[in-house]
C-alpha cells in the first residue's frame, strides 16, 4: 500500500508524523511501562531463572525502548519516528526471544509476549502496513530458528506457532484497515483544505471578472491603510466609472456590457503593478484602484494613463455621446495615512468618489485628481 506519485506518499508521511506523534509517544511510554512490569513475572514465574530474565529484559530490550522514547520526545519534527518504533518492536520481540533461548522454562508461555510486543507494531504505534509487517515477521523468524536450535517440545511449540502465526495474521488485518483509513483520511483532508482555499478565493473574488469583489476590496484598502502608516508611504485611490455604460446595455446587449466590463478589468489589472496595488470591481460598471506608496502626482499618472489606455483600445459604444469607443472617468484621491484605518479609509473614498462626480460633470472620459487635504483644488482632462 503506498501513494503515487512517490511525492504524495512523502507527503502522507509528514502529515502522519505530526498527526500521530502524540499517539506514538504515548503507546512508547505505556508500552514501555508494560515491559518493565513483565519483570514481576519473570520473578513470579522464574525464581530460579529471573535473574537472566531481567539481565535479558533490562540489559538488552530495555536500553534501546528508552532511547527510542528520548528520541520521540525530543520537541521538533521526528522524521525517522516510523523506523524508530519499528526498531523499538524488533529489540523488544529479540528480547523475548532470548529470553525464550536461554531460559527453557519461559517457553511455554513467553510465545505470548511475542503477540503483545508486535500487536504494539501492527496497531497503536501507527506504523504502516509493509514496515509493521516486515519487523513483526522478521521477529516470527528469529523466534523460529531459535525453536529450531533449541530443544522445544513439539506440543508447546506447535501451540506456539498457531497462536503467534495467527496472531500475527489477525494485527496485520488490523494494520491494513488502519493504514487504509490513515490514507483516506489524509486525502479527505487534503481535499477539504483544497476546496476551503477555492471557496475563500471565489468569495474574495468578483465572478465576472476576476478582480477582487467590493467586500476584499475594501478589506486590502484598510490593510494597505495600516501598512503605508506604519511604513510612512503615501496611499493612492481611484474610482473609475464606464461612461454611459446603461446605454451600451440598451444598443448592444448585456453580453457586449459583460465583455466591456471584462476588458475593462483587464486594463485595471494590468495597472497593478507593485506588491500591494489591488483592482476591485465595487458594483455594476464601478471598479477601484489601490496604489500604495503612490503620491498624488504618481496616482494622477497612473490614473491618466488607465483612462488612456481604455480610451485606445477602442470597445465600439454606438450610442455614446462621449465619442465612438468606450470611455472612462476616474477619480483620483490620495492620502497620507495616519490613525485608525476605518474612517480614513472612508474619507479616502468618500474623496475619490467626489472626484469621480467631478469628473462626470465636467464631460466624462476624463480624470480629475482632488489632492491631499490642505492643497488647492486641481483639475487636469
Ligand atoms: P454614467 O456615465 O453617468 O456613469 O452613466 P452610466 O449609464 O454608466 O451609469 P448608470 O449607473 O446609470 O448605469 C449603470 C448600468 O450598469 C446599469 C446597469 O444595468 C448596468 N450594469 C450593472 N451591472 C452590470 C453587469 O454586471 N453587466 C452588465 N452588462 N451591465 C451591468
Ligand atoms: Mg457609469
Ligand atoms: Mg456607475
Amino acid at each position: 500500500m503506498r501513494f503515487r506519485p512517490a511525492g504524495l506518499e512523502r507527503r502522507f508521511r509528514l502529515h502522519s508524523e505530526r498527526r500521530f506523534r502524540g499517539t506514538r509517544r504515548l503507546a512508547l511510554g505505556a508500552g514501555i511501562l508494560l515491559y518493565v512490569l513483565f519483570g514481576a513475572l519473570d520473578r513470579v514465574l522464574f525464581p530460579d531463572d529471573h535473574v537472566t530474565l531481567w539481565a535479558t529484559r533490562y540489559g538488552f530490550g530495555l536500553p534501546p525502548l528508552l532511547a527510542a522514547f528520548v528520541y520521540l520526545m525530543r520537541p521538533g519534527p521526528r522524521r525517522n519516528a516510523e523506523a524508530v518504533l519499528a526498531g523499538a518492536v524488533l529489540a523488544a520481540g529479540l528480547s523475548i526471544v532470548a529470553m525464550i533461548a536461554l531460559v527453557p522454562a519461559a517457553r511455554e508461555i513467553y510465545f505470548a509476549g511475542l503477540i503483545l510486543v508486535s500487536m504494539f507494531g501492527y496497531t497503536v504505534f501507527r506504523l504502516r502496513f509493509w514496515p509493521a509487517t516486515a519487523v513483526s515477521w522478521l521477529t516470527v523468524g528469529c523466534f523460529e530458528v531459535v525453536a529450531a536450535l533449541t530443544d522445544y517440545a513439539l506440543r508447546s511449540l506447535v501451540a506456539a506457532n498457531f497462536f503467534y502465526l495467527a496472531g500475527n495474521v489477525v494485527g496485520m488485518m488490523a494494520c491494513y484497515a488502519l493504514d487504509w483509513d490513515a490514507r483516506r483520511n489524509f486525502l479527505l483532508l487534503r481535499t477539504l483544505r483544497r476546496e476551503r482555499a477555492r471557496v475563500a478565493r471565489l468569495a474574495r473574488h468578483d465572478a465576472l471578472t476576476g478582480l477582487l469583489g467590493r467586500r476584499a476590496f475594501l478589506e486590502q484598502l484598510e490593510s494597505e491603510w495600516a501598512r503605508c502608516a506604519r511604513l510612512g508611504l503615501p496611499l493612492g485611490l481611484l474610482a473609475v466609472d464606464v461612461d454611459h455604460f446603461k446605454r451600451l446595455n440598451d444598443s448592444l446587449g448585456h453580453a457586449a456590457g459583460d465583455e466591456c466590463l471584462r476588458r475593462v478589468a483587464r486594463a485595471l489589472e494590468e495597472a497593478t503593478r507593485r506588491p500591494g496595488d489591488a483592482a476591485g470591481r465595487l458594483g455594476g460598471e464601478e471598479f477601484a484602484l489601490l496604489l500604495p506608496g503612490a503620491a498624488h502626482a504618481d496616482a494622477r499618472a497612473i490614473a491618466e494613463s488607465l483612462r488612456a489606455r481604455i480610451e485606445a483600445e477602442c470597445i465600439p459604444h454606438p450610442d455614446s455621446p462621449v465619442g465612438p469607443c468606450i470611455t472612462v472617468s476616474v477619480g483620483v484621491a490620495t492620502a497620507e495615512p495616519a490613525g485608525a484605518a476605518g474612517p480614513g479609509c472612508e474619507a479616502l473614498l468618500r474623496q475619490a468618489d467626489r472626484a469621480l462626480y467631478a469628473a462626470k460633470r465636467g464631460g466624462r472620459n476624463r480624470v480629475v485628481a482632488l489632492p491631499p487635504p490642505g492643497l488647492a483644488r486641481d483639475r487636469s482632462a
